[in-house]
């Protein structure tokens, strides 16, 4: 009774059927019933091997198109990168696995979102407030990385206690008041904390896929846990767990200590079906060179360490892309 249904509503790909149809809210219930009818009518057509139903309302609709649209002014792919607790070398990470994928001719943007403690001015170097242009932020140039922190805009030592809403509000702003460059990658080092920032990002772009990063204490895994799932919960995919500070790399006797025990993030990460991106080891250079504000991939990219964040770099290029052409997609007509 309700629908008329149009051939624009249909469309063929080879013998793969896709049907869109946008529906009232109040009437995303009959859903159901649609896509039985229009299975019971075209089952026994044999040119179909395949229906996929795209139910839409116009403000579903409407939401994906502002986000679409924000992307576009941002970049292709938004990459959070979180935790469940401080401390765990979320920020080193986050820096060198920008410079990674930086090094594999993309280019990138590294925003510090991480309010309650930036780390970028730490980690770059770079402790001068950004300019403005068209009413916008202009990210600071670090190691050819267009780079934006809460901490280039507050005094260092301003102590802010951030509620729910300010938090939301500053990270909205962080993300669109920014004059991105035509990026192909944002990286974006997560606060760690009560979701509150997972869920603004989720609704105000399209997020390419969340990396969490553990060290192997069981503490932080259980942590790590509680990260995935404040992504879960807003339905972005997990591109993948990185352990951190997985063992101690001796420089003297060149063998590998394995402090905490070793493997958690990596069977935590196959327990869930969740890609492993990788070890990084407890590194003396890595701590040194990121309090000095040089990050270990710019220093020596030749280092072992450094090949390590490279080799997580191109699976997660490889993997956005093939998250990419598998999501589902809304079909604008
Ligand atoms: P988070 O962002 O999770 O709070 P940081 O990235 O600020 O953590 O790291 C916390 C401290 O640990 C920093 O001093 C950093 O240099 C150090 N660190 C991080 N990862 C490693 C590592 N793999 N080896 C040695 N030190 C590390």
């Amino acid at each position: 009774d309700y629908f008329k249904i149009y051939s624009e509503n249909f469309k063929l790909k080879k013998t793969h059927l896709i049907f869109t149809l946008e529906i009232d809210e109040i009437r995303l219930n009959d859903f159901k019933k649609i896509n039985n009818l229009i299975e019971s009518k075209m089952n026994h057509l044999d040119f179909i091997s395949k229906i996929d139903f795209i139910m839409s309302s116009h403000k579903k609709l409407n939401i994906e198109m502002e986000k679409t649209k924000t992307n576009s002014q941002i970049a292709k792919y938004i990459i959070p990168i979180a935790s469940g607790k401080g401390g765990v070398g979320k920020s080193t990470t986050s820096i060198n696995l920008a410079l990674a994928i930086q090094s594999l001719n993309m280019k990138v943007g590294i925003l510090d979102a991480d309010i309650y403690g930036p780390s970028l001015p730490r980690l770059t170097g770079i402790n001068v407030k950004p300019n403005y242009h068209e009413k916008k932020l202009v990210p600071h140039n670090a190691f050819g990385l267009q780079s934006m922190s809460i901490g280039y805009l507050l005094p260092e030592d301003s102590a802010t206690i951030w509620r729910g809403p300010m938090v939301m509000s500053a990270i909205n702003q962080l993300l669109s008041e920014v004059k991105w460059n035509n990026l192909d990658f944002l990286i974006i080092d997560m606060p760690p904390g009560t979701g509150d920032a997972q869920l603004t990002l989720s609704q105000k772009v399209q997020l390419a896929g969340a990396i969490i990063v553990s060290t192997p204490q069981d503490l932080s895994l259980i942590d790590a846990r509680k990260g995935l799932n404040m992504f879960k919960k807003v339905n972005v995919p997990i591109l993948g767990i990185i352990e951190n500070m997985s063992y101690f790399l001796c420089n003297k006797c060149n063998s590998k200590h394995e402090i905490f025990g070793h493997g958690g993030a990596k069977k935590e990460a196959n327990k869930l079906g969740i890609p492993f991106l990788g070890e990084i080891p407890l590194d003396i250079d890595i701590r040194s060179n990121s309090d000095e504000g040089t990050p270990l991939f710019v220093k020596n990219p030749k280092n072992y360490v450094s090949t390590l964040y490279l080799d997580m770099a191109k699976k997660i290029i490889k993997n956005v892309e093939k998250n990419n052409l598998s999501s589902p997609k809304i079909i604008f007509n």
